[in-house]
């Protein structure tokens, strides 16, 4: 990327000949992307990131396609970048069909199929969850959505470097993602459009992007994007199988070691880095706190600190009961991690819920430990 912030300056959209390098990044990028997911260059669209794409994906279909339809389909657990749109689209009229999970996480494609009607547009269900990393049936999904004439967006965020992608096979019309969640630069993203797709555009201004999405391109978040989007595709079974495995031992020496202990999320079909529980009688934001402490990032589906007090919608969609929500933790490994990494947690966090536990005024008496002197 370094380069395209000072050397190659110019405009990609300039006629003279020192804007050529800079367009010429663009378009490599623009072809990375395309092989990624099995798509064509002139189908892939830049955007400032997932959540201007999922954003674009449903709001312009929904605009293009007001007169023949009104209705829309998504799931409960979806991101709020999709979730929020359609929220604001049934403001303006359109009805949205938000469609439940299983306990682990899954969309039935049998549900999606009930669920469509003569006023149906749009069927827009995740590839992989951000939260409990549950894996959807996408092909199936897309099967049914184009056996009744209806157009299928995914939003693909979490599954690009995990899931093989590839947009004909598994029916796809339109596919969001985003560098960073790839180790590419953040604010830079992209949807799929495929050909023929009817949209209107959220952005108008100049005739970039085919004249679908105006503004001068950030060109060096292009350029990361296609080079992160290369590498992380690059060996997608392999990198699985490494992560896979260190999670693999995180989630067994976990459960094995912290009683009153569940995984969230499907056991098999889920991201490989993804590893999320639920601990009884403790509290999110504490078991946070106090990994902090030891120098472990996590992230946790509970929301004592907000505003609204209410836990991870995902986590309630699939049958969670509002203490276990608010007891969640999310574990989730990187490139960077090591075996060693994953012992360290291992002898840090069934101190950490012990703690917590012996001073929770949920825990009974007899899930309390032995004080530790
Ligand atoms: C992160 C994420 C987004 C939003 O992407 P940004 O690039 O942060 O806007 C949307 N969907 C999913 C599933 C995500 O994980």
């Amino acid at each position: 990327m370094t380069p395209y912030f000072s050397r190659y300056f110019g405009n990609p959209s300039s006629l003279y000949r020192f804007a050529h390098t800079s367009r010429e990044g663009v378009e490599e990028a623009r072809a990375r992307v395309a092989t990624a997911l099995g798509a064509e260059p002139e189908e892939i669209y830049f955007t400032a990131g997932g959540s201007e794409a999922d954003n674009w994906a449903i709001k312009g279909v929904a605009a293009a396609h007001r007169k023949r339809g009104d209705h829309i389909i998504t799931s409960a657990i979806e991101h709020h970048a999709v979730l929020h749109p359609c929220r604001a689209l049934e403001k303006q009229g359109y009805q949205v069909t938000y469609l439940p999970v299983d306990e682990f996480g899954r969309v039935d494609p049998a549900d999606v199929e009930d669920a469509i009607t003569d006023r149906t547009i749009l069927v827009s269900v995740m590839t992989a969850n951000n939260e409990i990393g549950t894996i959807q049936p996408v092909a199936e999904i897309g099967r049914v959505a184009h056996d009744h004439d209806v157009l299928f967006h995914t939003d693909a965020v979490q599954a690009v470097g995990a899931v093989p992608i590839d947009v004909d096979a598994m029916g796809i019309d339109l596919l969001s993602l985003s560098a960073h969640k790839f180790y590419g630069p953040k604010g830079i993203g992209a949807l799929y459009i495929r050909r023929g797709t009817r949209i209107e555009s959220l952005v108008h201004g100049g005739g970039q992007e085919r004249g679908r999405r105006a503004g001068t391109e950030n060109v060096p978040g292009i350029v990361g994007l296609g080079r992160a989007i290369e590498l992380a595709t690059a060996d997608i079974e392999g990198h699985n199988r490494r992560i896979a495995a260190m999670r693999d031992r995180l989630v067994r020496g976990v459960l094995g070691s912290i009683p009153d202990t569940r995984l969230n999320g499907h056991p098999k079909e889920r991201l490989p880095n993804n590893a999320n529980f639920s601990f009884r009688y403790v509290e999110g934001e504490s078991i946070l706190l106090l990994l902090d402490a030891h120098g472990i990032c996590a992230s946790t589906g509970s929301a004592c600190s907000s505003a609204s007090l209410e836990p991870s919608h995902v986590l309630l969609a699939i049958g969670l009961p509002h203490e276990e929500a608010h007891g969640s933790l999310r574990l989730t490994l990187g490139d960077a991690n090591t075996g060693e990494d994953v012992d360290y947690v291992l002898s840090v966090l069934p101190e950490v819920i012990g703690r917590l536990r012996q001073i929770s005024p949920l825990t009974p008496a007899c899930a309390r430990m032995p004080e530790i002197e």
